[in-house]
Order: C-alpha cells, then structure tokens, then sequence
C-alpha cells in the first residue's frame, strides 16, 4: 500500500521546483460523453449553463460512478439545498476519485441527513438579526442583503442551507420585495457598508442586479458596496462584458469570491476573474475550511498563493460552522490555527487571510490564529516570530 502521506509530501517538493503555476486546464467538457456533442457558443452561455445544471442521481451518473454514500445522499436531497451542479464545475470532477475536492463540495452524501449534537438550522442567528425582510443586520456600519435563495451550484457545506435551493422562492415582485429593506438602509445613516449576498445575487439578471444596484448606490450615506459570490468559480461564463460594465458603473463595488480549493483556479475561473479586475472590482477570497479538502496546510498554501496570481486577495477562511448535516465537514480548530502557523511568515502577508470562527448564536465573526505573545509585563513584550525565535520589545 503506498503511504498517501509520502506521496503528498513528493508533490509539495515536486512544486517548489516549479514556482509559477500556470491555471489548470479544465478537463476538456468534449470529452465528456454526455457533452461531446455541445457547441462551445452554448458551452460559453450562462444561460445554457444554469438550464443544464445536474440536478438528479440519473443525470450525475452518467458523469461519475457514484459510491454508495453518494446514491443515498442523492435520494434524499430534494427541496432546499437541493443538488445542483452546472456543466463546468461538472467538467472539473475527477470521476474516478469519491475525495475529489470539487466532487465532495457538490455532491450529497449520506452522512448530510445526520445532525450532530451542537448543529443548529441557523448557527449565526441571522434570522433573529433582521430587522427587515432578506436584510441581517450584526455590526454597527453595515448590512448584509440576501438577495436571492438561489445559487448555480449548491456547496454541500452551505451555512444557509436552511433557505437556499433549488424551492419556488414565494416572495413577489423582484422589483419591490426589497423595499423595506431599503427603506431601512436609507433610514439608518450609520450604515455606510452593504454586503450583497444570498445564494448568489449574480444568478439575477443583468436588469435585477443593475436595479439593486442603482437602488442601494442612490442612498448618499452608503459608502460602497460588496457582492458575495461563488459565480466566478462556479459558473465563470456569467461574467460577461455586460456584467463588468454593469459593475463598473456603481464603482466601488468589491468583491468576495468562495474559493475553496487550488483545482477551482483554472484558466476559465482566471479569464472571469482578469474582466472583473479590469473594471475595476477589488477581488477578495473567503474559504472555508473542509476536512479533506483543503485542512492541509500545503493545500491552503497553494491556494492563497495562486489567489494572488490571479489578483484576489485571501480575506478569509470560515472554520466550517456548526449547521445542521456538516459533521463530516468539520476539523478541529487547531487545524486552521495550525494552517494559518504555516502561512504567516512563511509566505507573502498578502497571502495570510485571516482565520474566523462565526460565533454561534450572533457573535460574529471572531479572529483566532497561533499566538505570538508569550509574556507581557512592566510593558517589556516578550515575543516568537514565525520561526520559534525569541525577541523582546520594550515599551
Ligand atoms: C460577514 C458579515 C458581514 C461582513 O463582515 P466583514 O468582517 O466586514 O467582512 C456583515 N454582516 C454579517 C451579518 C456578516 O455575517
């Protein structure tokens, strides 16, 4: 049996022989039997995208050999959080390896439908902080907007599970329903900072988006504002030179992509990545952190590295909350504080993002990494940099 250990240890030293990686290229979608035949104009269109999405176990095994944790995770998914995968995150599945990381993030499994102890619907408490319909509303300077219960992919880690799927949304017209909350935002001058999220806004159209956009933008005391998404990575085709144009318009709009793994980064995800760049939209990362995934520090590495070759910044890793079915998901706290040990020092500060964990029941997002204080008295500083060395600061 060969040590799987050893051989990971191989390809790290193999790498730092090779220092600039160039993107991966996604396995060619033509040779894949159930899409040889799509024309790439179709391929290249969003809408054909999302109208393809894998939604039922018949569909999927056409594509990979389900395991039997994975055909009864299948059967079971329906309603929210329902699976969906779109042709290209499809593309990138290893169909021979049940622990590729792109197949673990998208495909049901069994262990899902058991709920641990301390696993809650809405671990966050968000829906507890809203003060209006689809707005949450945590920290004194800015809110966060949920402007859609849809995504083109569904993470099997989402921490919304509780309102995002594949459902009839039963709220009415796109155009008024977020009235109140924006009524709200107008009504409280302290906010200067709107985080715009879900699902994933960047499933609405063009005219949905630009319509919420220019809403929020007209409101004089908000400062900028944020999109959440994992469109870049899941569905890059729906960043199109409308959609650029669109952004550029209500400058400055920033930008926090899920980037969960190095084999998401691939030529395609680059090319979305370079337009928004291009116009002008500061890319940031937010990561959570999966056992099996990415809970090794070579791993996360090689992902923060690559994030800044295709000009994202690292903002974030997520220790993966504590929400309903994600057990089998979650490390110990001491793996991400030992991952941001191997980062800090180690490799550029931009790099580094910063570890969080969302404290349950509302307390949002709290910073944790390795300390380097050792002691602190008469204001002398007694400190260890990252390689274990001692150094005193006097005050
Ligand atoms: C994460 C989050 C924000 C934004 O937090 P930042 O640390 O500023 O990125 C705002 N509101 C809520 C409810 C959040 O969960």
């Amino acid at each position: 049996m060969s040590n799987p250990t050893v051989i990971e240890n191989q390809k790290l030293q193999n790498e730092t022989v090779i220092n600039v990686r160039p993107p991966r290229k996604s396995r060619d979608y033509q040779q894949i039997s159930i899409y040889k035949d799509v024309n790439p104009l179709d391929w290249e269109d969003w809408h054909w995208q999302l109208k393809h999405r894998i939604r039922f176990k018949e569909e999927l095994a056409q594509i990979i050999k389900l395991t039997p944790e994975e055909e009864k995770g299948l059967d079971k998914a329906k309603g929210r959080l329902s699976m969906s995968i779109t042709p290209y995150w499809a593309s990138l599945i290893d169909a021979d390896d049940p622990d590729c990381p792109i197949r673990r993030q998208s495909v049901p499994v069994a262990a899902e439908f058991s709920v641990s102890p301390h696993e809650m619907a809405d671990p966050c408490a968000e829906d507890r902080d809203s003060p209006a319909p689809y707005l949450v509303h945590r920290y004194p300077d800015r809110v966060l907007l949920l402007a859609t219960e849809h995504c083109a992919m569904y993470c099997r880690h989402c921490t919304r599970r509780r309102l995002v799927g594949d459902h009839e949304e039963k709220d009415g017209d796109p155009l008024t329903k977020f009235d109140a909350a924006i009524e709200y935002i107008k009504s409280n001058r302290k906010i200067r900072d709107v985080l715009i999220s879900g699902g994933d806004p960047l499933t609405l159209e063009d005219e949905a988006l630009e319509n919420l956009l220019a809403k929020i933008r007209a409101i004089s005391h908000v400062e900028f504002l944020r999109i959440g998404t994992r469109i870049p990575v899941s569905l890059p085709q729906r960043i199109t030179e409308n959609l650029a144009n669109t952004l550029k318009r209500y400058s400055p709009v920033w930008m926090s992509v899920h980037f969960n793994h190095p084999k998401e980064i691939t030529k395609r995800c680059k090319l979305a990545c370079d337009m928004l760049a291009e116009s002008g939209v500061p890319l940031g990362s937010q990561t959570v952190l999966l056992k099996g995934v990415n809970d090794r520090p070579f791993i996360m590495k090689r992902l923060v590295q690559e994030l800044l070759q295709i000009r994202v910044r690292p903002y974030y890793i997520y220790q993966c909350d504590p929400v309903r079915g994600t057990q089998h998901f979650r490390t110990p706290v001491a793996t991400g504080i030992n991952i941001i040990e191997k980062l800090r020092g180690h490799t550029s500060g931009y790099a580094v993002p910063t570890y969080v964990i969302d404290g349950p029941g509302g307390g949002g997002k709290i910073p944790i990494g390795p300390n380097y204080i050792l002691s602190q008295a008469k204001g002398k500083y007694v400190l260890r940099n990252y390689k274990g060395k001692i150094y005193t600061y006097q005050e």
